[in-house]
């Protein structure tokens, strides 16, 4: 619906796996894996209602389809998000809290250790990023950060409240592919 599409697209290409633009409830017949790319969540959530898609995703979510959500997609799968009564996919057992770095810190970059990647760190882009304040039990923290949980897993859901498609490392993308799909 928004954000950048394109580039988890060209990820996935290089990963060398078909891809399909999700528009209409239709386009989830078949798809072994979803992405839910950054935006505006307010804005993504009010299309997703217009294009008859929020309650297919959600359906399909909970029988177990792989769910990849980065920044306004991370919002979108979460059951609570704080001080808003804005439509969500309702998904991941976590409270979120947007636009929750501080004004000069709205968008940034840094280089993070994410153990379960292996290897060096990754580097993490956040633009007016979200975060998850708390997950429940079930929830598997990957990144946490000050005290801010930044990637996260659920069974079939991913989260992450920064951008992997804006850089040139495709380890969470792998990540999603293998840990996601394959379970
Ligand atoms: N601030 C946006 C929101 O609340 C998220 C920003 C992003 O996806 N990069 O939806």
């Amino acid at each position: 619906m928004q954000g950048a599409v394109r580039e988890h697209r060209n990820m996935l290409h290089r990963l060398g796996v078909e891809t399909v633009d999700v528009l209409n409830p239709q386009d989830l017949d078949g798809i072994s894996g979803l992405i839910l790319p950054g935006g505006e969540s307010t804005t993504v959530g009010k299309l997703l209602i217009r294009y008859g898609l929020l309650t297919p995703i959600a359906e399909a979510g909970r029988a177990g389809l792989p769910i990849f959500g980065t920044c306004t997609g991370l919002i979108l799968l979460a059951k609570h998000i704080n001080h808003s009564r804005q439509p969500s996919l309702g998904l991941m057992n976590a409270c979120v809290e947007r636009n929750a770095f501080g004004r000069q810190l709205a968008s940034f970059e840094a280089d993070m250790p994410i153990p379960a990647l292996g290897g060096k760190p990754f580097h993490t882009i956040f633009i007016r990023a979200p975060y998850i304040e708390k997950v429940g039990e079930e929830v598997t923290v990957l990144l946490r950060h000050e005290g801010k949980i930044l990637f996260a897993r659920q069974g079939n859901l991913l989260a992450a409240a920064f951008h992997p498609e804006l850089t040139d490392d495709t380890r969470i993308h792998e990540y999603f592919l293998t840990a996601q799909t394959s379970r």
